[in-house]
Order: structure tokens, then sequence, then C-alpha cells
């Protein structure tokens, strides 16, 4: 079990004061002295306890993938494109229901709906658009809930301080749906070793999404109003290139955004982030290129495969076989968002650059040619 005895100060001042936080919410939910306030961490105190959790569940702190991936895997990580899996295929969900609007095929939102109907998870994290105007972190609790946590919200929403919240009351297993740094926290969040660590030992199940970049909820909010007053987006997407564009559904209808005007929003930190498809879940869960109905599903665990099984079992979902080619261009795509962390690490400071590699993670990352992807 790791242990981690940098703390607040680190955080703040390193990761935070550093624009490395991809606000995932990890650190927030736990005590006093981080809080979220208008789209953006506040500490209002100084905490002088030399171990922190926040530093032991922060994505963007150092972390050893070799550690994280042999627990899992009982291997090392090897830094190919896609990370360790034992199947990719499609999958949609058959019938949408007139209360939803997922993003694409509803998996993730089948998987969660599914995970709280068969067990053993008695409760998932998710995220919704809020009160006011930002996303964030919600814990369900029945299958019905799920439904109104369809849709993606393109900004990092700090959705994990719901799970610290619940998690010190409520010690039950959980399907937790995050981003890829999400699931990176979420792994180190049950191994860390602090004896004030509600998550220690806790047995969830990862749903992870695919995710190239996040907005800053901030500054994202701020834009939304400018661009359409109070009116309140139901969901956003981008379409592939050449489209250059960002999307976002709204009662009146379709609004388009030239991506140049969203750049500016992104999170300074994504810049490092290694991983597009939550290389660290269960499952993983993102969009089929040209197929906007369906999703790319990577089953990555027995957790995760038992699940999927079910779902599939239960005639909610039908499955199809991913193109060889959009296979190709998936893990083409997550080799070059690697190579890019890896040379805007090396322009950072060390603080902000999370992953601890092994020499040969570090060699397939920078070698990856277009085809190159290695399955278990
Ligand atoms: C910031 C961001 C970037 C993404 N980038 C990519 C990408 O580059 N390529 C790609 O293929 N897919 C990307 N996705 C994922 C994609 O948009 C879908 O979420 C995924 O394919 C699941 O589709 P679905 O139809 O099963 O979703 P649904 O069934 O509609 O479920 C969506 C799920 O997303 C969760 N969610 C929504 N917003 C957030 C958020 N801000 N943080 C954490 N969880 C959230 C909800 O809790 C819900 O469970 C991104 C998503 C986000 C939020
Ligand atoms: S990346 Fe997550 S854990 Fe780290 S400082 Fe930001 S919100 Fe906190
Ligand atoms: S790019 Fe990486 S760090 Fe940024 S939101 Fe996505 S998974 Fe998190």
């Amino acid at each position: 079990m790791e242990k981690q005895t940098a703390s607040f100060e680190t955080i703040t001042g390193n990761i935070i004061g550093n624009e490395g936080c991809v606000r995932c919410g990890a650190c927030v939910g736990l005590c006093p002295y981080l809080t979220l306030y208008n789209g953006t961490i506040v500490f209002p105190d100084k905490c002088d306890l030399p171990e922190g959790r926040c530093f032991g569940f922060c994505p963007k702190a150092p972390t050893d993938f070799d550690e994280i991936s042999r627990e899992l895997w009982h291997a090392p990580y090897t830094g190919s494109p896609l990370g360790t899996y034992s199947d990719i295929l499609i999958a949609k969900r058959v019938k949408i229901p007139a209360s939803a609007t997922p993003q694409y095929g509803g998996i993730v939102t089948a998987l969660v709906e599914q995970a709280l109907l068969s067990g053993p998870y008695k409760a998932a994290l998710v995220t919704q658009w809020k009160e006011r105007s930002f996303p964030g972190g919600v814990v369900i609790e029945t299958p019905e809930d799920a439904l109104k946590s369809a849709g993606s919200h393109y900004a990092g929403a700090y959705s994990l301080a719901a799970f610290n919240q619940y998690r010190q009351r409520h010690a039950v297993p959980m399907a937790v749906v995050g981003l890829p740094c999400q699931t990176l926290a979420v792994r180190k969040m049950a191994r860390l070793n602090h004896p004030r660590n509600p998550h220690t030992g806790s047995d969830n199940l990862v749903i992870g999404l695919f995710c190239t970049w996040a907005l800053s909820p901030r500054l994202f909010s701020h834009k939304l109003s400018e661009w359409f007053g109070a009116e309140k987006p139901g969901r956003f997407d981008i379409p592939p290139p050449p489209a250059n564009r960002f999307e976002a559904f709204l009662k009146s209808g379709k609004k388009e955004i030239p991506l140049d005007e969203i750049r500016p929003l992104l999170n300074p930190g994504c810049r490092t982030c290694l991983d597009m498809t939550s290389e660290f879940a269960d499952i993983s869960v993102g969009a089929v290129e040209g197929m906007p109905q369906w999703n790319t599903v990577i089953i990555r665990t027995e957790k995760g495969r038992t699940l999927f099984q079910r779902l599939s079992d239960s005639g909610m979902i039908e499955t199809g076989d991913l193109p060889s080619e959009s296979l190709s261009h998936l893990a083409f795509a997550a080799g070059q968002k690697k190579k890019r962390a890896l040379a805007a690490a090396g322009e950072e400071p060390r603080e902000n650059s999370a992953a601890i590699l092994s020499e040969q993670a570090r060699k397939t990352i920078l070698q990856n040619e277009e085809t190159g992807d290695n399955p278990l």
C-alpha cells in the first residue's frame, strides 16, 4: 500500500498554484481546508498535518503506474496506446428511454443502471449539471436516477468530492463513473495507507470515460452565460475532425461554437495527461468514429466483464465488432496523446508530471506508430 507524506502546501502550491489541477475533486470533501467555491478550490485556512489524504489521492501528484498496473493485472504498465484490455467492441442501447438524452449509445448509463440492479453496488457516482452554473458529482442509489445523468458536460466537475463525502458516511461498494484522471484517483484512494482514509480497501467498480481534454468549469460557465444567457444546454459534443467545432444542445436547438473559442478555456493541467481511454478502469466507454449512436467499449478486468455480460444478457443493449479502421484511429489518437503529454511534462515543474513510468513504458510511448497496439 502506498503512503504519501507530502500535504496541503504541496497540493495548493505545486499543483493548484502551478495550474496543474484538472478539477477531479479527489482532494475535496474530506476536510474544511480545501473546499469548492464558484467553480474553483479555495483554501480558507492552512492545514499543517504532515500527511495529507489530498496529496495521496491527487492524480497529478507523483503516481507509480507500474504499481497500480501490477495490482490490477499482475503486470507492469507498458505504455501501449489503449492500456491493458481483454476485449474491445461497440455497443448501444436498444431503446433509449423517453426521459433520457444519452451522449452516444447510452452504454455508461445502462452500465450504472445494471450495476445498481444486480449489485453488489449500493450506490453510484455520476456527474450532473447542478443548480446554478456548474456540473458536479452526485451519488445515486437507484437505477431510475441514473437516467438523469445522461449526457457529457465537457468541464472538469470535481465529481470525486461527492464520492469522498458519501464514503465517509456509507462504507458500501460503489460504481464510479469518471474521466481517466478520476479513474486513476479512485485507484489511488483505495490503496492509500492513511488512518483517516474512508476508501481503504473499498470495493469499487470503475466505469471510465474517454477524454482528450476538459474545460475549466469557471471559464466555461462564464462563456456559457455570454453565449446563451440563462438557457442551460442539455449536453455538448465535439464532432471528429475536420469539423473543428463544439456543439451545445439547448431547448431552442443546436448551437455551434468554433473550437478556437473553446481552446483558451481548457484546463492547463490536461496537457500532461497520458491517458485517453481510462486505462485503470474496469470498463471504459467512448465514442465510435462516424457512428454517433454507438459506443466503443473496452473491457479491462473481470469485474468489468461480469457487469457487461449481465447487461448484454438483460437484452438492454446490442453489440458489434469495432471496425478495424476505427481501432487503428483510436490507438493512434491515444498514442499521440501520450506523446504530447510526455513532451509537455518535460516543459513543466516535476510536481505536475504525475506519472512515474519505467524506461520501457517511456520508450513504448515515444516509439508508438499509427498501428501499434498491444491488447492482452
Ligand atoms: C470532459 C470530457 C471529455 C470527453 N472526451 C472524449 C473524447 O475525447 N473521446 C471520446 O470518445 N469520448 C469523450 N468523452 C466521453 C463521451 O462524451 C461519453 O461520455 C462516453 O462516450 C459515454 O457515452 P454514453 O452515450 O454511454 O454516455 P451516457 O450514457 O450519456 O453517460 C454519460 C456519463 O458521463 C458522465 N459525465 C458527464 N459529464 C462528466 C464530467 N464532466 N466528468 C465526469 N463524468 C461526466 C455522466 O455521469 C454519465 O454517467 C468525453 C467526456 C467528457 C465528460
Ligand atoms: S487534480 Fe484533483 S486532487 Fe489534484 S488538486 Fe485538482 S481537484 Fe485536487
Ligand atoms: S485530459 Fe486527462 S486530466 Fe484532463 S480531464 Fe481528461 S482525463 Fe482528466
